[in-house]
């Protein structure tokens, strides 16, 4: 064990985590401070949920059981990391925080595939969640949560169209909506794969924030329940001159600019409305999250209104996001401000009567 070990505070945990100049997958044991919104939005969502056997799958220094233990209800949790270092921090870890989780040194695959199954697997990994879908959906139960962080997001948001093409077999976009696009085709990857198994991954909870992706899937057993979500597997267009877009394929924009397609992603809903507005945080900053992302969960659209692209390509002022959220609520239509970027607006507008509105405040 590197001597090099500090103590932190995170939610109700106290830690020792390893000192390093920089966060990369070279720590001794991986810790990073500025996912700890990430684990935050993990307690308020189980918090929302009944007892379950929990698996933290890449749990490193032990902070995501530990805060589990600690701050919900749930006291069945394993936390596994195949690095023998990080198992013995979780072991000085849970000693310190007065909590028992079970704790387990093996290769996240050989454990899930030697275990009776769990009711929800963390994979937060450093990468791509690739390497352990299939196991991790074999073992999944009937109604189960599967959660997923990818912090690759480069292939997925269309630095690298290629490798995305590779990991994730879809045509990424590089626009204002690329993060959006990047979730949704993860997370139809990660559908195939439960597709093989008769299992259908519904997301109930998603977020992009810094550079990762985050998903929650709930997993419906049947074929029916496959099949319906496969319907919802579509492409998606995107007009580079008037930023228009749309579920579906077009032959030219009706501005007769040049187009992007984008996907197979998935073109359903990101969220479930009723966990999205039971989650609540002690932390300010994440509560804040959380409320941002609650009445987006209201809206069942794909893509949102990114105001300052639209008004660079119409010439026009951009006016203020409450201002057109409740010029557009006056016209009947249902707006948010969505968490992907605090530029974009995501609302049932149809784009014709969103610009109108941008074009009538932007005159104000
Ligand atoms: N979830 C942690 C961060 C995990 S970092 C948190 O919230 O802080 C990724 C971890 O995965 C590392 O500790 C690494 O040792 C572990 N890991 C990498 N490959 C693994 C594998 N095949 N099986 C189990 N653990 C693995």
């Amino acid at each position: 064990m590197p001597k090099t070990s500090t103590l932190i505070t995170e939610g109700n945990a106290q830690l020792y985590v390893h000192k390093a100049d920089t966060i990369s997958k070279k720590m001794a044991v991986f810790y990073n401070p500025r996912m700890r919104l990430n684990r935050d939005i993990c307690i308020a969502l189980l918090n929302t949920q009944p007892p379950m056997r929990i698996l933290d799958a890449l749990a490193a220094s032990g902070i995501r059981s530990i805060r589990i233990l600690k701050e919900t209800a749930h006291t069945d949790v394993t936390a596994n990391d195949v690095n023998p270092l990080a198992t013995k921090l979780i072991a000085k870890n849970a000693r310190k925080n007065k909590v028992k989780p079970t704790i387990e040194n093996r290769d996240a695959n050989a454990l899930l595939n030697s275990s009776e199954g769990y009711d929800y697997i963390d994979l937060d990994v450093f990468g791509s969640p690739n390497p352990f879908l299939d196991q991790s959906i074999k073992r999944l139960s009937r109604d189960g949560i599967l959660a997923i962080t990818a912090t690759d997001t480069a292939p997925l948001s269309g630095t690298y169209p290629k490798a995305c093409r590779r990991k994730y077999w879809a045509e990424p976009l590089r626009n204002e909506l690329k993060h959006e696009v990047g979730v949704r085709i993860l997370i139809r990857k990660t559908q195939l794969i439960g597709a093989q198994y008769d299992k259908a991954l519904i997301p109930i909870y998603t977020h992009s924030n810094d550079h990762y992706f985050r998903i929650y899937f709930m997993s419906l057993k049947g074929k029916k329940s496959v099949d319906d979500m496969l319907t919802l597997h579509r492409t998606m267009w995107h007009c580079s001159t008037c930023r228009r877009f749309d579920i579906g394929k077009t032959k030219s924009c009706k501005c007769k600019g040049s187009h992007a397609v984008a996907g197979p992603l998935y073109a359903g809903r990101l969220w479930y409305e009723a966990i999205a507005s039971a989650m609540t945080s002690d932390n300010a900053n994440t509560q804040k999250t959380l409320s941002t992302i609650a009445a987006e969960a209201n809206i069942n659209q794909v893509g949102f209104y990114d105001v300052h692209a639209l008004c660079k390509a119409l010439k026009l002022r951009a006016p203020r996001h409450d201002r057109i959220i409740a010029a557009l609520n006056k016209k009947g239509f249902v707006a948010a401000t969505t968490h992907f970027t605090p530029h974009g607006i995501r609302s049932d507008a149809p784009y014709n009567r969103f610009v109108a509105v941008l074009r009538s405040e932007s005159e104000k």
